[in-house]
């Protein structure tokens, strides 16, 4: 059995520093200064708030906004 040991792990390594420390990274959907009653009451709200996750690199940092700037990072090292 292989791959037990791999919990926690990326599967692809950082294009920056290697590590396979890759996560998800989620854009806060609400960057307000404070609650906006009205988008409630409407309930149609911001279809634009489906945004994809981009890509973070825990063990050094680096971000990338989406999956194409990713590749495009791991092409151009
Ligand atoms: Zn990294």
């Amino acid at each position: 059995m292989t791959g037990a040991g791999d919990a926690g792990r990326s599967r692809e390594a950082c294009p920056v520093c290697g590590a396979h420390a890759l996560h998800l990274l989620y854009f806060p959907d609400v960057d307000l200064s404070g609650v906006r009653p009205m988008d409630d009451l409407i309930g149609m709200g911001d279809l634009k708030a489906e945004q994809p996750p981009g890509i973070g690199c825990e063990a050094c940092g680096s971000e990338w906004d989406a999956l194409d700037d990713f590749r495009v990072a791991q092409r151009g090292r």
